[in-house]
């Protein structure tokens, strides 16, 4: 394992540097005709500057099989079409060593590694073999799927170690069971503790994976800004309802182009002091959200329990368990400095709601 200082101090900042902030990726889930590509990018560039780089999906990994699996080569010509109408540097996901081989064959600027292939250290590390030799190369690695931020440190070391050194991260939220506000749950709190690590990486947002939707979009590009996210990477199509992968979270040019003006203007209004304050609403937000889907589980595991009490013959309510655990709770509170008051009010709240859901089952 590589020292975190090593790491740190070795990654390059310069191709991130040279850009205001936030740096914009922008274009299409997945490359879908030379036309959607070249008009897309076409509306991208109308306000030049803006968006800095062009991202299109050409190889798709898909959750199910026989879905639109990506254009393949063809879409890498399209993209240096891209680059030579707009002179946008131009993106696209590798997921193996062919991938990263047709893509330096053609000069693509950025290779990003997508979240199911963080997941995996083969993947990673065969990604950065075929990488090894292209120091120019810059790649973007997008947190794995669960949050284990030792697997996203991981490609990142194994990338650094092919010599590998224009690197940067992308959060694109994790997999949780059952939430409903995002497709991907951003992790703020994680990525605080990332960028206190390694302040050196610079650090994308991608709202549009983490929302799976339109128009949560805006909302968590904001929060991104407030954890000083360098980057956002937001899809974008010419015609989003008609899109072939990810429809429901694309938006038009012209609606990005509006949302970053809006982003570039609001950035600086905030003191320190408000920001801070900012950012402890939003972690205070996440951590309710966690606190909701919690109970989600939890009640679901009560409604579970109303049959097997019945077909034991015991009663829903057992006065002495409820005295055991409560003091079990109450002195883990006591360590955690939670106040009885605060704890008993909560559980006898949630035991009330627990019983009434097991009567109805019993009903
Ligand atoms: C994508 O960017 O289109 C993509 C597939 O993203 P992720 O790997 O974050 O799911
Ligand atoms: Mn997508």
């Amino acid at each position: 394992m590589m020292n975190k200082d090593i790491l740190n101090n070795n990654i390059d900042r310069s191709w991130i540097e040279k850009w205001n902030k936030p740096v914009v990726i922008s274009g299409p889930c997945s490359a879908e005709s030379e036309k959607q590509v070249l008009e897309t990018a076409a509306q991208l560039n109308q306000h030049p500057n803006l968006v800095h780089i062009f991202r299109a999906g050409i190889w798709k990994p898909r959750t199910k099989p026989n879905n639109f699996e990506g254009i393949g080569e063809k879409g890498l010509e399209w993209l240096n079409k891209v680059k030579k109408n707009t002179g946008m540097l131009v993106a696209t996901e590798v997921a193996n060593k062919e991938h990263v081989k047709l893509c330096l064959s053609f000069n693509i600027d950025i290779l990003w590694i997508g979240a199911r292939s963080t997941a995996s250290p083969f993947t990673v590390q065969e990604i950065a073999n075929a990488l090894e030799g292209n120091e120019n190369t810059i790649v973007l690695v997008k947190n794995p799927i669960h949050p284990d931020i030792e697997l996203w440190i991981g490609a990142l070391e194994r990338l650094l170690s092919k010599g590998i050194k224009n690197l940067g991260v992308i959060h694109r939220g994790f997999y949780t069971y059952k939430s409903s506000t995002y497709r991907n749950q951003p992790n703020w709190m994680g990525l605080l503790k990332f960028k206190k690590l390694f302040p050196r990486v610079p650090v994308i947002c991608d709202p549009s994976h983490i929302c799976g939707n339109r128009k949560g979009i805006l909302d968590v590009a904001k929060q991104a800004l407030s954890f000083h996210c360098e980057g956002l990477m937001i899809e974008s199509h010419c015609n989003p309802d008609l899109a072939w992968s990810d429809g429901t979270q694309q938006i038009t040019p012209k609606v990005l182009l509006n949302m970053i003006n809006q982003l570039m203007k609001e950035k600086n209004i905030f003191s320190t002091h408000q920001e801070k304050l900012n950012i402890c609403r939003i972690l205070i937000e996440e951590l309710d959200e966690n606190i909701i889907i919690l109970l989600y589980n939890r009640m679901n595991i009560s409604r579970k329990l109303g049959p097997l009490k019945m077909d034991s013959d015991i009663a829903t309510v057992q006065p002495e368990r409820w005295n055991f655990i409560m003091d079990k709770y109450l002195s883990l509170g006591k360590k955690l400095n939670i106040s009885e008051e605060l704890l008993e009010k909560i559980f006898q709240l949630l035991h009330k709601e627990s019983i009434k859901i097991q009567n109805e089952v019993r009903k």
